[in-house]
């Protein structure tokens, strides 16, 4: 799956969207810029000032998986009742912690 590349981010109403190349998204602040000044009161100062912007995104978030309920034991009818195997104690199936990864080259030319 391709994703999006770049970011462009919209100071005055705090919108931001991500597009596939540079072309679309200076199209999309452009077209956010024009609906900001159609009241004929000019540019905001947001946006004049640099507030605006496109950023090329270079690290996207990644689940790291450190451990799962696969790993643990699940009582059964067969279980006896003294039975004290380890349990998996958690409501999601796996655990881990949030990495930012950089995106591949191939990706992101
Ligand atoms: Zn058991």
């Amino acid at each position: 799956m391709i994703k999006d590349k770049y970011v462009a981010f919209c100071a005055e109403d705090h919108d931001y969207m991500t597009f596939k190349t540079f072309e679309e998204a200076k199209k999309w602040l452009d077209s956010q810029i024009e609906i900001a000044t159609e009241n004929g009161e000019g540019f905001n100062e947001s946006t004049m000032y640099g507030e605006d912007f496109i950023a090329k995104i270079t690290h996207r978030s990644h689940f790291n998986e450190t451990d799962n309920k696969s790993n643990y034991h699940e009582h059964t009818d067969t279980c006896q009742n003294s039975c004290d195997e380890e349990i998996w104690e958690y409501d999601y199936p796996a655990v881990g912690n949030i990495e930012y990864l950089p995106v591949k080259e191939e990706e992101n030319p």
